[in-house]
C-alpha cells in the first residue's frame, strides 16, 4: 500500500552486472554492448502488466563476434552522468526550446513514440546507447510521460521521462566533441509528509463510508488488512460500526499527491473495539501490533477469502437452504462470486484435496497438531494433497461444485477435531513484541496511540457543538 512502487523496476537482465566485473575497458565496447542491448530490448512491446517474454526479441543487426565477452566497465558508463554545465546549458536554451508531450500507451515502445513526433529508429538508437540510465525507457508503462524538446533547427535536445510526479530520467542532448550522444540523469524527489487523521461510521458499507470520509481505497483496504485477523469484514460489518485512522498524507510542492502508510488505527465492530499501531523494529521491519505489543498478525484469518468480492456486507447472514434442512450446519456459508479468490486461513499442510458428490472439489488443510480447516464447493481447486501452504495462499477459487444452489464457500473450522463456530471461535494468541524492543516500542507507539484520542475527543466536542447549535437555532 505504501507508495514503493515508484521506484524502478528492475529487469533480470544481468549484463550490467557482468559488464561491471569486467575493468579492462575501452569506450567503443562498451558502446557496442550497449547496441546489443538496445537492440534486445528495442522490440520489447509495453504490456500493463508483465515483460515481453524473451521469444518476442528480435536480432535485427549482425552481432559483434565475442559479445559475452565485452569488457568495460561501469565507471566508465557513469562519466556519462550530468555535469556542472549541464544546468547553464539548459538555462541557456530554455526559451528557445520547442516541448512537446507524449503519453505511453499500451503496446507502445520507444520506437512507436519516437515516431509520433516524427523520429526515427536512428535517433532511438543514439539516445539508448548514450547511457546506462536509459535502461529505464525499456520498461516504460502506459500513463506515463515522454517529454521532448527541440532546439530551434529542430534538433532533439532533451528527452524527459516522467514515471511519476516524485520520479523522471532527464536526457540531455551532449556537445558534439563528447563520446555519448547524451547525459542522463536520475531525479527522484521525497515527499512532505504530513499526519492525517479521518474517522467514519458505516451506515451501508466500509468502502462508502471510507469514500465519504475522503479515504482512497488503497487505504481503507489497509485498514481492513490490519483488523482482518480480528474482524470478519465478509460477514461481521454492520450499520453502526465505525473506525478512525492516523495515517500519513504525501505533499509535493503544496500539492497532495496521495497516501503513505497507517500509523495507528481503531475498529468497532458490533461493539468491540480493535486498536492497531504501526512499528518500525530494529531490523526495518514494520509491522501493526496492538497499543499492548501484541502483533495483529495472527495464525489464522478471521475469513478465508477476499471480503472487497462480497457484493453486500449485511444479507448474508442465510443459511445454505440445503444443508439447513437437511443437518446441523457445522460452518459458515460465504455467498460471492463465483471464481473469487479462497485463501489458506493459516499456514499448513493441505491434507486433502480432491473432489465428492456432496462436497464437490474441496481442500481440507491441517495446521500444527490442533487445528484443522475446511474449504468446499470450489469451482478450482489450486493445491494438492501433501503440499504446504503459507496464509493467504490461494488454494481454490469459491464455485458451487456438489450440493449447493448457488456459488458460496462453505468453511468449517476444527479444534482437535471437533466443529467449532469458524466466526466466534478463540484463535491462538499471537506473540508479544520482542523484550529488547519493548522500551523503543512503548516510546514510539505512546504518541501515536495519544494522538488518535486526542483527534476522536476533538471531533467528538466539534460534532457535539454543532448539534447544540441547531437545537439551540
Ligand atoms: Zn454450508
Amino acid at each position: 500500500m505504501n507508495q514503493a512502487s515508484y521506484t524502478a523496476p528492475r529487469n533480470s537482465n544481468n549484463l550490467w552486472q557482468r559488464l561491471a566485473a569486467n575493468r579492462r575497458a575501452s569506450r567503443r565496447l562498451l558502446a557496442a554492448a550497449l547496441a546489443i542491448v538496445s537492440i534486445a530490448t528495442f522490440f520489447l512491446l509495453i504490456k500493463e502488466d508483465a515483460v515481453a517474454p524473451a521469444k518476442e526479441i528480435s536480432i535485427a543487426v549482425n552481432l559483434p563476434a565475442s559479445a559475452e565477452s565485452i569488457p568495460t566497465t561501469i565507471e566508465e558508463a557513469a562519466t556519462v552522468a550530468p555535469d556542472e554545465t549541464h544546468d547553464q546549458q539548459e538555462a541557456q536554451s530554455e526559451e528557445t526550446l520547442k516541448w512537446t508531450n507524449q503519453t505511453v500507451r499500451s503496446g507502445d515502445n520507444l520506437t512507436t513514440i519516437f515516431q509520433r513526433v516524427l523520429l526515427g529508429a536512428a535517433d532511438v538508437h543514439r539516445l539508448i546507447t548514450a547511457s546506462p540510465l536509459t535502461k529505464p525507457l525499456t520498461a516504460m508503462k502506459p500513463g506515463e510521460e515522454l517529454h521532448f524538446a527541440f532546439s530551434e533547427s529542430g534538433a532533439l535536445a532533451q528527452v524527459k521521462y516522467i514515471k511519476s510526479k516524485l520520479e523522471s530520467y532527464i536526457y540531455t542532448a551532449a556537445p558534439e566533441e563528447q563520446d555519448a550522444a547524451y547525459t542522463a540523469e536520475h531525479v527522484v524527489r521525497e515527499p512532505e509528509m504530513i499526519t492525517a487523521f479521518r474517522e467514519a461510521t458505516i451506515e451501508d458499507s466500509l468502502f462508502m463510508a471510507g469514500e465519504r470520509a475522503q479515504l482512497p481505497h488503497n487505504l481503507i483496504m489497509e485498514v481492513a488488512n490490519i483488523f482482518g485477523w480480528d474482524v470478519d469484514f465478509a460477514l461481521d460489518i454492520r450499520k453502526g460500526d465505525r473506525f478512525a485512522v492516523l495515517f500519513e498524507e504525501k505533499f509535493l510542492d503544496g500539492e497532495k499527491i496521495g497516501t503513505g502508510n497507517v500509523l495507528a488505527a481503531e475498529f468497532t465492530n458490533q461493539g468491540r473495539t480493535f486498536k492497531a499501531v504501526r512499528y518500525v523494529d530494529g531490523k526495518g521491519n514494520a509491522n501493526y501490533y496492538t497499543p499492548e505489543g501484541f502483533s495483529m498478525r495472527k495464525a489464522f484469518l478471521r475469513a478465508p477469502l477476499d471480503f472487497t468480492r462480497i457484493s453486500s456486507n449485511f444479507n448474508l447472514r442465510r443459511k445454505h437452504p440445503i444443508h439447513k434442512n437437511i443437518r446441523a450446519h457445522r460452518g459458515v456459508d460465504y455467498a460471492a462470486p463465483r471464481g473469487t479468490p479462497i485463501f489458506a486461513a493459516g499456514d499448513g499442510k493441505v491434507i486433502a484435496s480432491g473432489y465428492s458428490k456432496p462436497n464437490g472439489n474441496y481442500v481440507f488443510i491441517q495446521h500444527g497438531q490442533r487445528y484443522t480447516t475446511k474449504y468446499l464447493h470450489l469451482t478450482k481447486r489450486m493445491v494438492k494433497t501433501g503440499q504446504t501452504v503459507r496464509q493467504r495462499q490461494v488454494v481454490g477459487t469459491l464455485g458451487s461444485t456438489g450440493y449447493a444452489t448457488g456459488p458460496h464457500l462453505h468453511y468449517e473450522f476444527l479444534v482437535n477435531g471437533v466443529h467449532q463456530n469458524p466466526r466466534t471461535v478463540s484463535l491462538p494468541k499471537s506473540l508479544p513484541i520482542d523484550e529488547k524492543e519493548r522500551s523503543a516500542f512503548e516510546t514510539a507507539t505512546a504518541a501515536l496511540m495519544n494522538q488518535l484520542a486526542l483527534q476522536q475527543s476533538t471531533q467528538l466536542a466539534m460534532l457535539s457543538g454543532e448539534d447544540q447549535q441547531h437545537t439551540t437555532q
